[in-house]
C-alpha cells in the first residue's frame, strides 16, 4: 500500500515521530544504531513499498534469503500491495553485543480480513551493522512468545568455513560448559528454525550434536518434539534398504537437495547425564542423526547429493559462499 508522505506525516512504524526524523534517514542509507530501529525501519519499508531496503537489511545467511532478487522484490511488493497496515506493537526487545531479538505484533488486514501476526525476529551484527536474520511467526497477537531467558544463539559456521571440514575431537568429560553449550546450541537451532545442529556448526570441533525428535500425531503427521543430545556417537550396522529425501543445513542456508541414506542404523552414544545408550533408529530420526554425525567427520550433505544436483547447484553454492564470506552482494 503506497502512502504519499510529507514532512508532517507520522512514520508508519508507530514511533509517534515524523517520518523524516524516524525511518527516512535509514531508508536513505544511514545504518541503524540498534536492532529495534532496524526492525521498525523494515516494517515501515513494507508499508512504503521499499523492497530493496528489505533485501539490503536481510542477513546474507538468512534462511529467508532469496537468490533471485527480482522474484524476492515481487514477493515483497505483492505482500505490501495486499496488506493494509495498522500499528506496530513491540512486545520485547533484547540486544546483546552481536545478537538481538525483537518480538512484535504487526497489525494488518489483507483483503478486508484481519491478518495480524506476532513475530519473534532475530538479528545479527556483522562488522558493526545489524541485519535481520530470521523470524518465527504466529497468527494473531501472541504475547506468549515473550521469553525472559538470556541464553543467546551462537554464531554459526557457514559453508566455506574450515571447521566444517575438520574431524571433531571426542569429549572426555561432560562438564558444565558442555551442558551450557548444549543449551546455547538449542537456542541457535531454534533461532534459525533448524531440527538438528552439530557442535562444529557453532565453531566447536567436538563430537556432540543435538536433534529435535520427530513425533507423530494420531493422523500420522510429523512434528518435531523435544531436543536430544548425542555425545561421542558411534554409528554402525546401517540397513541395506535406503530412502531418498530432501535435506537442508543451517550452515548451507537456502540450499536443499535429495540425499539417499540407509533407512535404519545403530547408534551408541552418551546422553547428557553420561549414560551409555545403544539404540537402533529409523526413518527421519535416523536421517537427522546421520546428517549431524557427518558434521563430526567433516562431511556435508552436499557431498552426498547426486552428480546432477552437484552440477545444478554449483553456481548457487558458489554464490552463497561469496555472499557470506566476501559480502559481495551486500
Ligand atoms: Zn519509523
Ligand atoms: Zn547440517
Amino acid at each position: 500500500m503506497s502512502i504519499i508522505l510529507n514532512m508532517k506525516n507520522l512514520c508508519p512504524c508507530s514511533s509517534g515521530k515524523s517520518y523524516n526524523e524516524c525511518c527516512e534517514p535509514l531508508h536513505d542509507g544511514e545504518s541503524a544504531n540498534n536492532a529495534l530501529l532496524l526492525m521498525r525501519s523494515r516494517f515501515s519499508a513494507y508499508v512504503l513499498d521499499l523492497p530493496k531496503y528489505i533485501i539490503q537489511t536481510t542477513h546474507p545467511a538468512s534462511p529467508q534469503y532469496i537468490d533471485n532478487h527480482q522474484l524476492w522484490e515481487k514477493r515483497i511488493y505483492d505482500f505490501s500491495k495486499n496488506s493494509s497496515f495498522g500499528k506496530l506493537e513491540v512486545l520485547e526487545f533484547i540486544e546483546l553485543d552481536t545478537y538481538a531479538k525483537v518480538i512484535f505484533v504487526a497489525h494488518l488486514t489483507q483483503h478486508d480480513k484481519d491478518a495480524t501476526f506476532t513475530e519473534k525476529s532475530h538479528f545479527e551484527k556483522i562488522q558493526g551493522t545489524w541485519f535481520y536474520k530470521y523470524g518465527q511467526l504466529m497468527e494473531g497477537r501472541e504475547p506468549n512468545l515473550i521469553t525472559t531467558g538470556q541464553i543467546r544463539p551462537l554464531p554459526i559456521s557457514y559453508y566455506g568455513d574450515e571447521i566444517l571440514r575438520k574431524k571433531a575431537e571426542p569429549i572426555s568429560e561432560i562438564t558444565p560448559s558442555i551442558l551450557k553449550l548444549v543449551e546455547e546450541m538449542e537456542e541457535t537451532m531454534d533461532a534459525s528454525n533448524g531440527i538438528g545442529l552439530a557442535a562444529p556448526q557453532v565453531h566447536h570441533s567436538i563430537r556432540l550434536f543435538i536433534i529435535r525428535e520427530p513425533v507423530y500425531d494420531d493422523q500420522g503427521n510429523m512434528e518435531f518434539g523435544k531436543v536430544k543430545a548425542f555425545i561421542n556417537p558411534k554409528l554402525s550396522n546401517p540397513s541395506s534398504e535406503t530412502w531418498t529425501a530432501a535435506e537442508g543445513c543451517l550452515s548451507i542456508p537456502t540450499i536443499h537437495a535429495d540425499v539417499t541414506r540407509p533407512k535404519e542404523i545403530d547408534v551408541e552414544y552418551l546422553d547428557l547425564q553420561g549414560n551409555t545408550i545403544k539404540k537402533r533408529f529409523s526413518g527421519w530420526e535416523a536421517r537427522e542423526l546421520m546428517h549431524e554425525n557427518d558434521h563430526l567427520n567433516g562431511v556435508l550433505f552436499i557431498d552426498r547429493m547426486s552428480d546432477d544436483d552437484k552440477t545444478k547447484l554449483k553456481s548457487l553454492l558458489d554464490n552463497l559462499r561469496k555472499r557470506i564470506h566476501d559480502g559481495t552482494e551486500l
